[in-house]
């Protein structure tokens, strides 16, 4: 929209919210949200806004840090540990990390993995090659 370029523009000029307000005729909070909302990345991979990175990306990142030097035993509190997870995308994007070592790693088949998480064996392969 024509209104919200202008708005950005003005924002990225450091123009007062409060004077941009006035111009358009809206409240200086709408100018903050639009400002905003234009302003922000989307992440391709977990379709979610960010500022400066995408929450879920970080999470990967640190979570498969976190697990990478875990021995089994280990790894199998943090499965047991996801079912306290109330975040449920988070859970998805932790699930996956453990199938992969689990798998590759600690070298458990689609069925023991499947057992741990309480999935069957076909849904562990699709979430490991996914
Ligand atoms: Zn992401």
């Amino acid at each position: 929209m024509n209104r919200d370029i202008k708005i950005i523009e003005l924002r990225k000029k450091k123009v007062r919210l409060g004077t941009i307000a006035k111009k358009f005729g809206i409240t200086p909070e709408r100018v903050r949200q639009i400002y905003e909302k234009r302003n922000r990345a989307v992440c391709k991979i977990h379709n979610s806004p960010y500022k400066k990175e995408c929450d879920y990306c970080l999470l990967e990142k640190t979570y498969r840090k976190r697990v990478q030097n875990l021995p089994l035993n280990k790894t199998l509190q943090e499965v047991l540990a996801l079912t306290k997870e109330n975040r449920a995308k988070a859970v998805v994007i932790k699930r996956k990390i453990l199938i992969k070592f689990l798998k590759d790693t600690h070298e458990l088949n689609f069925s023991e993995i499947g057992r741990l998480l309480k999935r069957d064996h076909s849904s562990i392969r699709n979430l490991y090659e996914k």
